[in-house]
């Protein structure tokens, strides 16, 4: 088991290019690489706070630089039968969507399309060099989770029942039952069911009056490599979560707290699992949310990168900074 938080500092606006800066990248001596956070105390301006990540990625990374060296050195151990999980964490408006989805034009791609353009490469090439012997097989769900249910995203919100699809455990696994999986032969596969589902997810919220940010998506990739004689499955999770900001502050309407109180639970027990990961506890908390739960984290054989994504400018401060301290491992130096 193994986990890396990383953080990721997006680059202005156009609207924002008069806004005053007030996080910055910095490297514990030079030439070392960057991996620390910079932000004001915003009781003491003269007085700065630095949080330590495994890795920090400034305004100028490109969705590529990344992803190569965030996620694509884990497609090998993913191939040898290790479950992968991706989030992205941070307040609305700081680059989770951008940082996992990306935009439409290639080199503005994210990690999803990135990790799956990556997986299906792959998978030719082993039924390639097997002579066919091996066959790999990748098929697709889709789901978010809000208010604490879990609701299928290949599905039209039409087909959505009010308490959201059932979990069961079998073999110390927690399952969704009746979440569609289906088959990704080639990119265009892809493309076209990630397209339906995001439309979903945003037609589902605005049904609710809500807002796509006040729930977790989770795409899930499971690779599965059969031969005469074995099956192989293993799964990429890569999850753009709600938003950290503490909607309690700037409105208060009873649909909002709900979502709040929900948000902020399984945030909560998301950054407890991560931190009892990286300290190498027996025992992780993830039992305690339905996320982190149905995710299994911290039961598998498996490696985490969360990427907390950061917004450079004092609008954000007093939510940046509580997202730079609930994000584990990123500690206060
Ligand atoms: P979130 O999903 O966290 O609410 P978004 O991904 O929607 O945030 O990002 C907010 C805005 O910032 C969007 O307009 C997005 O295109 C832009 N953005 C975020 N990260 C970057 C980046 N690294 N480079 C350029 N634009 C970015
Ligand atoms: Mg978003």
């Amino acid at each position: 088991m193994s986990v890396r938080v990383v953080a990721r500092i997006r680059p202005l606006l156009e609207k924002e290019l008069d806004k005053d800066v007030i996080v910055s990248a910095d490297r514990v001596e030079d030439g070392k690489p960057l991996t620390i956070v910079k932000i004001p105390n915003p009781k003491k301006p003269e007085e700065e706070f630095s949080f330590a990540f495994n890795s920090v990625y400034d305004q100028s990374t490109t969705q590529e630089a990344l992803f190569t060296a965030e996620v694509a050195p884990h497609m090998k151990a993913l191939f040898q039968g290790y479950d992968v999980t991706i989030f992205a964490y941070g307040v609305t408006g700081t680059g989770k969507t951008h940082t996992m989805r990306g935009g439409l034009k290639l080199a503005e791609r994210g990690v999803i399309p990135r990790l799956l353009s990556n997986i299906i490469r792959r998978g030719k090439k082993i039924t390639k060099d097997t002579n066919g012997e091996t066959t790999v097989d990748v098929a697709l769900s889709y789901y978010e989770i809000y208010n604490d249910k879990v609701y299928d995203l290949l599905e039209p919100p039409e087909k959505r029942t009010p308490l959201g699809l059932p979990l069961r455990e079998k073999d110390g696994k927690t399952y969704v039952v009746g979440l569609t999986e289906r088959a990704c032969e080639d990119l265009k596969d892809f493309e076209r069911l990630y397209i339906e589902a995001n439309n979903n997810r945003v037609t589902a919220a605005t049904k609710l009056n809500a807002h796509s940010s006040r729930s977790h998506a989770i795409l899930r990739v499971k690779v599965t490599q059969t031969t005469a004689e074995t099956i192989r499955e293993s799964t990429v999770s890569a999850i753009d979560l709600a938003g950290s900001e503490d909607n309690r502050r700037t409105d208060n309407g009873k649909e909002r707290l709900v979502e709040s109180a929900a948000i902020n639970k399984s945030l909560f027990v998301l950054s407890q699992c991560v931190d009892a990961i990286s300290r190498g506890d027996k025992r992780i908390p993830y039992r305690e949310s339905k996320m982190t739960r149905i995710l299994s984290l911290g039961q598998n054989n498996g490696i985490t990168v969360m990427i907390l994504n950061l917004a450079p400018i004092r609008s954000y401060h007093l939510d940046t900074l509580s997202s730079l301290n609930v994000s584990s491992r990123a500690k206060r130096i």
